[in-house]
């Protein structure tokens, strides 16, 4: 079995935008009741493991009876909030992640809710949604008809827009293929990648970049206004729909950088960074902090896996960079300045294309 989302703006009516609006705020309050009466016992018995194991989780029912509003939304949204605190609480215990946090109203608002006997359905320009009527969809795309609704996710822009992220489930066993084309990407700051085979950069496309200098423009506005005075509210605004342009932007170019890679090659390699680590480290700044790499080797790995290829990454302490990929020397020290490489074998070429033969090649090594 295999999942697959599927993403689509919604078009709710007024009265309809009120009852998501009122739902998430229902979520959010179950989900920061819980977390609160689930922090009280962990403060009580953190110095005992056993003892706060087998302390029970809060549920939604128990509050249903104090607070009878919560019982006009989709009670299958306010279990996904249970499911979702205790998935954060088994991260945090395991060391993946920080202690839960309270969920704010500004934040993108959301809610799952899981298909149960018909109450969701997709008809002609609608979605059927639990509680709801009818909500007008944009389906640009077809999902094909042996995939299985799983569950929906609704959510609510900053800026207002609404959308729905349908979870499908599809029997899929994809043939193993044979490696033939094989293909290093070397991470680069500027561009996302250089790869092995042409020593090619995939660059953002120009507009991009423009948009990027234009929300630049537009915060130093917004930090130049009084907090919270209406020519505030309205920059704001502003700055919130040019950051929902160019992440979509940036996730148009990531799948179809990684299209284009999964289509070619049978087989990526790549450097198994770790980019918060990375940027905090070297004080990169925002082309990486914003996420583009993790989120493009996503893409990926679901596009190669989908064909039966494969994405191999390498370890991070591989020295890609230092190795001269002619001769095999592997130089004492590099510095982040230097853009091109240069041998005592007479090898000359860009540090990243270098440093991306060298990956290609580590990763041939641990294929066989
Ligand atoms: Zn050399």
């Amino acid at each position: 079995m295999a999942n697959k989302a599927y993403k689509f703006r919604l078009y709710p009516t007024q009265e309809q935008e009120q009852f998501l609006v009122k739902t998430f705020g229902c979520v959010r309050f179950v989900y920061n009741k819980m977390l609160a009466e689930r922090k009280e016992t962990y403060e009580k018995f953190k110095d005992d493991k056993e003892t706060l194991k087998m302390q029970k989780f809060p549920t939604p029912a128990k509050y249903k009876k104090e607070f009878a509003w919560l019982k006009e939304v989709d009670s299958l949204a306010l279990a996904n909030a249970q499911l979702n605190l205790q998935k954060a609480f088994k991260n945090f215990f395991s060391g993946r992640a920080e202690f839960p946090k309270f969920k704010k109203r500004k934040t993108r608002q959301s809610y799952t809710t899981n298909v149960v006997n018909g109450n969701i359905m997709l008809l002609d320009g609608y979605i059927k949604l639990p509680k709801l009527k009818c909500i007008k969809i944009k389906q640009h795309r077809e999902i094909p008809s042996h995939h299985v609704i799983k569950s929906c996710t609704i959510s609510r822009t900053k800026t207002g827009k609404y959308y729905v992220s349908i979870l499908t489930e599809y029997e899929h066993q994809p043939v193993q293929k044979e490696v033939q084309a094989v293909v290093g990407l070397d991470f680069s700051m500027n561009g996302l990648f250089v790869d092995s085979e042409e020593g090619k950069t995939a660059n953002y496309p120009r507009f991009y970049r423009q948009a990027l200098g234009k929300l630049v423009k537009e915060q130093r506005i917004l930090s130049r206004r009084k907090k919270g005075s209406n020519r505030w509210h309205k920059q704001r605004l502003k700055v919130a729909k040019l950051h929902e342009r160019i992440a979509n932007q940036r996730k148009d170019f990531l799948h179809k950088e990684s299209h284009k890679l999964a289509k070619r090659y049978d087989c990526v390699v790549i450097e198994d960074l770790n980019m918060k680590g990375m940027s905090q480290a070297l004080n990169f700044g925002k082309s990486v902090t914003d996420n583009a790499w993790d989120m493009f080797t996503t893409f990926l790995q679901y596009k190669l896996e989908e064909q039966g290829k494969k994405l191999i990454k390498i370890d991070k302490w591989f020295p890609s960079s230092k190795t001269c990929s002619c001769c095999g020397q592997v130089k004492e020290s590099l510095s982040l300045s230097e853009r091109t490489f240069r041998c005592d074998c007479g090898f000359v070429a860009d540090r990243d294309w270098n440093a991306s033969i060298n990956i290609k090649r580590e990763g041939l090594r641990l294929l066989v």
